[in-house]
């Protein structure tokens, strides 16, 4: 059985309306708004790319020459404002979707899946295994999409609460802080690696050794290089790039957060997927994104992940192209009964974060805390974090009972 398929038969499912006939024709009617942006590639989408190419190439290079004299506060913010915008668009709109394939057809060497590196801890290389081949086709597979909490986070009510996933929001945070160190580990899937004490294995060795390299790279540009060149603006120089790095990072993890996390967005069991149906795939990502509305502006700066669901339902169609596709997208989920998940940036954020916040406390908790049975409330969670397995599954069931009957009231 596939998971959209166990899905369709738990009560509340949003898809059990959806006869196999549906999902089925829903997958030609989606392969044929694919179908139409690719007859339609062009010269004016390659003269999109190159544009934005161009742009960043001089926006990180106008912001390091004001860096050179970042001693002084004014050049000191605007470079560093820049050179944060820069590192944003390097990875976002031009890194990601190039190592998506997105612009293999204009057959540019210079412009290509398989030549491009980016601004980032991660080898381009390894990324694209876990991000185009994991995260893309397991989406929101519990246990399987790295990008899904990361495999050390609690991201469904499914999940066996454990005291640890208490700190999950700290973690969350400082996974933010540095996003591409957090990235380039789980694209070398260190974790599984420690675990299994696999790591002196050959391949674990030469995988790891590439890590290290692109890290050095990337230091060594950032925090030699350039402050060496700013002479008496060096650490002045060095802290605007760690500050650039930071701000990059935040951003990517908060634009990719929207993009997964958000109420709403669903999650599936990890089983097998196999037996999953064209149809059936395309209606996973469906379920499995979630979309940023906002300005042109906001498009270009998270990359057009601002059209998750239409990214992750097509993910190599040039990303220039998808807010055009986006009404037509959203028009299918009417049709078959859909929700189509769309919310400007701060109200995606804070609804992914309270996700964040709710499943590290254990099932029902913050539903059934109020201000009057605050301290009580305090107290069963202090049991359940410090207790025993057989404390903690008699509290989660009164707080079980305890949601049922405000539920019920
Ligand atoms: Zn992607």
């Amino acid at each position: 059985m596939t998971v959209i398929q166990k899905k369709k038969q738990t009560g509340d499912s949003q898809i059990a309306h959806l006869t196999p006939e549906d999902v089925e024709m829903l997958g030609i009617e989606l392969d044929a708004i694919r179908q139409s942006v690719i007859d339609t590639r062009g010269a004016s989408d390659a003269a999109y790319i190159r544009k934005v190419i161009k742009t960043q190439r001089s926006l990180e290079l106008g912001s390091r020459a004001v860096l050179l004299f970042s001693i002084f506060p004014p050049a000191w913010l605007v470079g560093t404002a820049g050179l944060s915008v820069a590192k944003i668009l390097d990875n976002m709109e031009i890194g990601h979707n190039i190592l998506h394939g997105q612009w293999d057809w204009m057959r540019d060497p210079k412009i290509h899946s398989t030549t491009w590196e980016w601004d980032h801890a991660t080898p381009a290389e390894q990324w694209k295994v876990s991000h185009n081949e994991l995260h893309h086709n397991f989406t929101n597979v519990v246990g399987k999409d790295n990008d899904l909490g990361y495999g050390i986070m609690r991201v469904d009510e499914d999940q066996p609460w454990q005291p640890f996933y208490i700190i999950q929001p700290v973690w969350n945070f400082l996974n933010a802080l540095f996003f591409e160190y957090g990235i380039a580990a789980y694209d070398l899937e260190l974790r599984g690696a420690l675990a299994s004490k696999k790591t002196k294995d050959p391949e674990f060795r030469k995988q790891a050794k590439k890590v290290v390299n692109k890290i050095r790279r990337q230091m060594t540009k950032d925090y030699v290089v350039h402050p060496i060149l700013s002479g008496p603006s060096a650490l002045h120089t060095l802290a605007a790039n760690f500050t650039a790095n930071i701000v990059r990072n935040v951003w990517a993890h908060s634009v990719i957060m929207c993009g997964h996390f958000p109420e709403g967005v669903e999650t599936f069991e990890r089983k097998s997927i196999e037996g999953e149906t064209h149809g059936e795939w395309y209606l996973r990502q469906m379920l499995g994104s979630a979309n940023i509305s906002g300005s042109p502006l906001m498009h270009l700066m998270s990359g057009n992940l601002s059209h998750q669901i239409e990214h992750h339902l097509f993910p190599d169609l040039p990303s220039n192209r998808y807010k055009e596709i986006a009404p037509k997208v959203e028009a299918l989920f009417e049709k078959y009964g859909l929700s189509y998940c769309a919310r400007p940036l701060p109200q995606q954020v804070y609804s992914a974060w309270h996700k964040v916040v709710r499943l590290s406390l254990p099932n029902g908790w913050l539903e059934a805390t109020t201000r009057k049975n605050l301290p009580s409330q305090l107290g069963k969670l202090y049991k359940m974090v410090t207790g025993t397995p057989r404390e903690r599954r008699l509290i989660q069931a009164s707080l079980t009972r305890e949601v049922r009957r405000l539920k019920a009231a």
